[in-house]
């Protein structure tokens, strides 16, 4: 049985307990993260609790937590779970309250809790057979930057994807891509030129999308940030989505049409290697 941290005390899963006036429960009013664990060490980690601050900063939340102490919880989770492989979840709740749409008298720190996922990340049968992907309208709400845990729509069109026979949906609007259900979404044109859609409110700022593009300019790649359209992503040569859980994973095929030849290409795969010797190195 794991253990699981819970507003201060580490304790048994199944001893693990919340309100049920907690507001990430009632309203989703609550941010997280989700830090990949290779070897027994983190990646990426400073960048994901920085990412964690805008979020809550943006919903007026404050952390009541130093980034050493969300680093001893983490570690202190790796450890007692025996994780090697796998995923640590964070959580910030703004906390428990009478039920009310107005936050603004509350009191008391928001809650937090974290988890461990032990999984294989990098034997990834994705990486190798590449995924099949389905195209849905994007009809979240307009702050896809915040990482909430409002995340309803894209489960629900990932649901979709499973039962179609596809492993992942991408979203759209206005004709272009925005991004997958719970990664960031590129292509590769016959230029060899990378393209994913620019930051902005519409899509989740992803950490390894950040660590990826870095990677892919120290290898001389030419990476294009702009929104590229559903007829561009059909005809790219190679197409690919990265998030932490994933790293960078190939797409050989969106709605029944193969992507160039319908096998992972030569530059996810080189960006994947790449992403994962670069992140091995700074993991903590
Ligand atoms: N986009 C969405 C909607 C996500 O949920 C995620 C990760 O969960 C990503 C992109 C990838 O972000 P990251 O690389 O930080 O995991």
């Amino acid at each position: 049985m794991r253990t699981v941290y819970v507003n201060g005390v580490y304790l048994p899963e199944n001893q693990a307990q919340i309100s049920i006036f907690d507001r990430g429960f009632l309203f989703a009013d609550a941010v997280y993260e989700v830090t990949a664990v290779l070897g027994g060490k983190l990646l990426d980690f400073e960048a994901h609790m920085a990412r964690l601050k805008r979020s809550m900063r943006e919903l007026d939340m404050t952390l009541p937590y130093a980034d050493e102490d969300l680093l001893a919880i983490h570690k202190a989770l790796v450890e007692k779970n025996d994780l090697e492989e796998g995923l640590v979840y964070l959580q910030l709740t703004r906390g428990a309250a009478d039920r009310d749409f107005d936050f603004s008298e509350m009191t008391g720190e928001p809650g937090i809790v974290l988890f461990t996922q032990a999984k294989p990340l990098i034997a990834s049968t994705l990486a190798q057979r590449g995924q099949k992907i389905i195209l849905a309208d994007d009809l979240r709400w307009g702050r896809s930057d915040i990482k909430t845990v409002q995340l309803l729509y894209s489960s629900l069109m990932k649901t979709r994807a499973k039962k179609a026979g596809a492993d992942d949906v991408w979203l759209c609007r206005d004709g272009k891509i925005t991004e997958g259900s719970s990664n960031n979404a590129y292509i590769v044109t016959e230029n060899n030129e990378i393209i994913t859609r620019e930051l902005s409110n519409d899509i989740l700022h992803g950490i390894t999308r950040s660590a990826v593009l870095k990677v892919a300019k120290l290898h001389q790649m030419k990476v294009i940030e702009r929104a590229f359209t559903i007829e561009e992503l059909k005809s790219a040569k190679e197409a690919f989505s990265t998030s932490a859980s994933g790293f960078v994973n190939p797409v050989v095929d969106v709605d029944g049409l193969a992507i160039g030849d319908g096998v992972p290409g030569a530059v996810s795969s080189t960006l994947r290697e790449a992403y994962l010797t670069e992140s091995r190195r700074t993991a903590i």
